[in-house]
């Protein structure tokens, strides 16, 4: 079932997620939440979702890149969803990242992201896992944390970058296209 994406300005937006036991990911209810959640996420064609923006103060989130026309230059990454995470950044290396949100309409802005991180979380059985994950895809894991910690992209934004998503593909997605190339041939994806 495709749910409705939560606004800015909702306060569920701002909340510090809570955790999610082993015993209430197991159950039906939550397994078909996540099912909705993806399902979601593939509806508003978004390259990660988080819970929260769909109403839930839970500590998960999805990320999935397939031929997205949000972000066509973006590189493509598999279905990962994410359950309690964690992210370690792996250098003091930081690049900016052009970001819009489902949650935020008609708004992109530059963010700061480290291009190598460790994720640390559970899968949507329970089992633990570790990613090493790089470059662009990096940065839209770093997103969906942030929306786990109450965080959105224009906190982390210097204002004077923001752009409506006409203007964005007016003057800015050459560009962008480019850095996104540059990055993903140093960090492979
Ligand atoms: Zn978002």
């Amino acid at each position: 079932m495709v749910l409705e994406v939560t606004q800015i300005g909702n306060p569920v937006l701002r909340e510090d997620c809570r955790e999610i036991s082993l015993e209430e990911l197991r159950m039906p209810e939550m397994q078909q939440f996540i099912d909705d959640l993806i399902e979601t996420k593939r509806d508003a064609n978004g390259a990660g979702i988080a819970a929260p923006q769909v109403g839930k103060p839970w500590r998960i989130f999805v990320v999935e890149v397939k031929n997205n026309p949000r972000y066509p230059y973006k590189p493509e990454a598999d279905l990962t969803v994410c359950v309690n995470p964690e992210i370690e950044f792996l250098t003091e290396e930081r690049y900016l990242n052009f970001e819009g949100c489902l949650s935020i309409p008609d708004l992109r802005g530059k963010v700061p992201r480290c291009p190598h991180i460790r994720v640390r979380a559970l899968d949507r059985h329970g089992e633990p896992f570790e990613r090493i994950v790089k470059g662009i895809t990096a940065g839209t894991f770093q997103h969906e944390d942030d929306h786990l910690n109450g965080i959105l992209f224009p906190d982390r934004s210097d204002p004077k970058s923001f752009a409506s998503w006409g203007e964005f593909a007016k003057r800015y997605e050459d560009d962008v296209r480019e850095s996104v190339t540059a990055i993903v041939a140093e960090w492979g994806e």
